[in-house]
């Protein structure tokens, strides 16, 4: 086994601590990676507070990772020592079924299997995440990392970024379309950055007035204020793509509304609460709601590369772990410029 250090949450209420345990030692597919840098991502915290239901514990949260590869099992062919690579929110699938075959192993038939807070296909031992100093990962789930791109700038591609840019290309977005992307967070501001970068022009849905300037700064073109009832009514069937990111129980139907005809609601966050929703809203204009979670291995690296090509990274803050807690408080008051990073020399 493989000494590993970390920090864990050992139940839903007390702040994460160091923890130490073991990863497995390398199967013939498998992938040792030294991690340097860690995102922390909403979902992390969703997960700590078990806010979704049947959160395992000790949880070493995590899944924006990048790290060096330090060894390779008999098998790997497509990573060698030393590479720079990055790991995701998935660490395996079935591999066979319909869904992996068309490369979107996150819609594995049997349900894919998270970095963390998820049992290994082992069916006994339970996934750790990237708050650790190391990771052993299938090669199939390892992803190439371009030294052109800064890592820590770059981890949190491996969650904000395909989350965002997959429902995107998705949803067909191009020059000419007008697309909002509802809350400027961790996976807002990647989404205002890929929908700017694929021509569009972008309105950012804020409840945060503070946050206009950077909005403009990441390249959109509009600020509209949630909480201004008037001018959000003056965006009626407005926008042809909303991606909302929000963290929080909300009104979808406020959205929804602001939709042209055939417009897309696309749907990435995960609050707790099922919302309730118009049918008026969404028949009246032929509108459509399009839920999307990650993206696959394949399409990962497609915006890893394209990210390399045109000098798209994060915007982060880059933590010690000790910092963890305070930076989870940050995130639930939307005070983060735009993603915490954790250095994970300072374990
Ligand atoms: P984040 O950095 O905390 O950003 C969330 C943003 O939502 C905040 O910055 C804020 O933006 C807005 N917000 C917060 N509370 C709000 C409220 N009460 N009403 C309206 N807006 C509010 O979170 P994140 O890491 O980007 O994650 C966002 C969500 O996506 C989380 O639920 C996460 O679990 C989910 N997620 C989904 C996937 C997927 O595969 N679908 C992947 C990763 C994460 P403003 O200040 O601009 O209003
Ligand atoms: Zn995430």
């Amino acid at each position: 086994m493989i000494p590993a250090k970390a920090y864990a949450a050992v139940d839903a209420r007390t702040p994460l601590q160091p923890f130490s345990f073991s990863r497995r030692d390398l199967r013939a597919d498998d992938v040792q990676i030294r991690i340097q840098y860690c995102g922390v991502c909403h979902s992390d915290i969703h997960q700590v507070r078990d806010e979704w239901g049947g959160s395992m514990y000790p949880m070493v949260p995590g899944h924006e990772i990048i790290g060096e590869v330090v060894n390779t099992g008999a098998n790997v062919t497509r990573f060698k020592a030393g590479d720079k690579v990055g790991v995701g929110v998935m660490v395996d699938s079935c591999c066979t079924c319909k869904n992996c075959n068309r490369d979107h192993e996150q819609y594995c038939e049997e349900g894919m299997t998270g970095t963390y807070n998820a049992m290994e296909r082992d069916g006994v031992t339970v996934a750790q995440g990237g708050y650790s100093s190391q990771i052993v990962v299938k090669e199939r789930f390892v992803l190439h990392l371009s030294h052109k791109l800064d890592p820590a700038a770059a981890a949190p591609l491996l969650c904000a970024g395909i989350t965002t840019y997959s429902p995107l290309r998705f949803a067909g977005v191009r020059a000419g379309q007008r697309v909002a992307v509802v809350g400027l967070g961790g996976l807002g501001h990647m989404g205002v950055k890929f929908a700017v970068s694929f021509g569009a022009e972008v309105t950012v849905i804020s409840t945060s007035p503070s946050k206009e300037a950077d909005a403009k700064r990441l390249g959109a073109h509009h600020f509209l204020l949630s909480t201004d009832k008037d001018a959000m009514k003056k965006h009626a069937s407005h926008f042809d793509v909303i991606l909302d990111t929000v963290s929080a129980n909300h009104n979808y139907t406020e959205f929804l509304d602001l939709l042209d005809i055939e417009g897309k609601l696309l749907i990435v966050g995960l609050p707790s609460k099922e919302p309730s929703l118009s049918p008026f809203s969404l028949i009246t204009k032929r509108r459509s709601i399009i839920g999307s979670m990650i993206g696959g291995i394949k399409e990962t690296q497609e915006m890893l590369d394209y990210c390399a090509e045109k000098n798209i990274v994060s915007d982060i803050e880059v933590i010690p772990v000790q910092y963890i807690n305070e930076a989870y408080e940050r995130m639930i008051r939307s005070d983060v410029k735009y993603r915490f990073v954790i250095d994970l020399a300072t374990l």
